[in-house]
């Protein structure tokens, strides 16, 4: 499932939504922003996902350039990646970052860079909202 960063998110609605923004869909097919992450960010990413993934779905999405299942360790013993999403608030606009859970291992694994917004508002986001 490939959208460029900071195309409208339109996945699981039917219509797009002028207010969420596609970050980290990646494809093997498309060339990405490569660069270190520093592993706060890292910790971040897979803490949002293991309290506040959305949108879980039945199937689960290999990695694009793995072709494989992944999973993760955690403190919870394992995560596995590829049947949800994470949506960040910007901190700077009303915008809504929509990324799958892939987005840790194109991070950690791929060495994506993600824009440097998603990087703050990740940072930002309170793991205690609702
Ligand atoms: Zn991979």
């Amino acid at each position: 499932m490939y959208y460029p960063d900071g195309s409208k998110y339109i996945y699981s609605r039917q219509s797009e939504i002028d207010d969420i923004i596609n970050i980290g869909w990646l494809s093997h097919e498309f060339a990405f922003n490569k660069g270190e992450v520093n592993t706060d960010i890292k910790n971040k990413i897979l803490e949002i996902i293991y309290l506040k993934k959305c949108n879980v779905m039945r199937g689960i999405y290999k990695c694009d350039f793995c072709k494989s299942e992944i999973s993760v360790p955690h403190h919870s013993g394992k995560i596995l990646l590829g049947h949800a999403e994470i949506w960040i608030p910007s901190i700077s606009s009303n915008l809504i970052y929509a990324s799958p859970t892939l987005i840790y291992h194109y991070i950690d694994k791929h060495h994506y860079l993600p824009p440097a917004n998603y990087m703050e508002s990740l940072m930002s986001f309170d793991l205690n909202s609702k």
